[in-house]
């Protein structure tokens, strides 16, 4: 799906982004959102394409490697990565009773660990240039918790925990870590709900809508403003008020 990103303004100062997963859903508009706003965007994909004007990086966030390759490549391209958004993520959604291991192992292997990783290769710059941004896409039901998604909540779910680490520990170096809670979002992965599901989901929500993908955008080039130089920590629904009061 493609965003709107015709609100976005030039960027007070164009920084080096790089997003995971930006080949389709929210990260492709979070791509084309910065990428309007005067970033120099790069953005991995391991399927599909990436937004025109966006530098493609073919990587898979489970692979320690292809991590390290698509960094070194952003990093001749356009300079060391100083907004990191860790959007990758999959679902492997059934009941508890019927959850394998291996569907255990994927979620949390690419939705945690895979944004520890780009997270552990991201610090090193951004503490030596004394700026960065690290937004961490996670999910309402983190916090609200999911029948069905056991693997998907927890490991959205331990996001917080890590971004709050990170926030303590890097703080002082002028780099700050935040969680971005979507609730439901119109994209493939959202698609898979069916119509009934999506009807019952959205009596639920105060705005009465899903959410858009620029919705989501919109929040993370706040989050990786200089506006938001002194937000670190923060858990920012964008939800349609969806999880209020977790
Ligand atoms: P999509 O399925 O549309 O897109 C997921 C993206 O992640 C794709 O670009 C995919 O790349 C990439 N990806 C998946 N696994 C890997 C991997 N191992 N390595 C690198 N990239 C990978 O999902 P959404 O856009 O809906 O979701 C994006 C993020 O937002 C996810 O973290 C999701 O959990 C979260 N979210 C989504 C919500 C929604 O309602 N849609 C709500 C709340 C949170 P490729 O296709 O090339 O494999």
């Amino acid at each position: 799906m493609t965003s709107t990103a015709a609100a976005a303004v030039p960027a007070a100062t164009p920084r080096t982004v790089l997003v995971t997963g930006g080949s389709k859903g929210i990260g492709r508009g979070i791509a084309e959102r910065m990428l309007a706003s005067g970033h120099r965007v790069a953005a991995t994909y391991r399927s599909g394409d990436v937004p025109a004007g966006v530098l493609g990086v073919r990587a898979d966030v489970t692979v320690p490697e292809q991590v390290e390759a698509a960094f070194a490549e952003v990093e001749s391209a356009l300079g060391s990565v100083e907004v990191l958004v860790a959007n990758a993520g999959i679902t492997r959604d059934t009941l508890l009773m019927r959850m394998s291991d291996e569907d255990w192992d994927a979620v949390l292997a690419t939705n945690l660990t895979g944004a520890f990783r780009v997270a552990r290769r991201a610090a090193r710059p951004m503490i030596r240039a004394r700026f960065g941004r690290m937004v961490f896409i996670s999910s309402v039901v983190g916090q609200l918790g999911s029948a069905g998604q056991v693997n998907y909540a927890a490991s959205k779910a331990g996001l917080v925990g890590m971004a709050r680490s990170l926030a303590r520990e890097l703080g002082s170096r002028g780099v700050t870590a935040n969680v971005l809670a979507p609730g439901f979002v119109e994209t493939d992965m959202t698609a898979e709900l069916g119509e009934a599901a999506v009807e019952k989901y959205t009596a639920q929500i105060p705005l009465g809508r899903l959410g858009a993908v620029d919705d989501v955008a919109a929040a993370v080039e706040f989050l990786a403003s200089d506006a938001a130089g002194y937000v670190t920590g923060a858990l920012l629904p964008v939800d349609g008020g969806l999880g209020m009061g977790h």
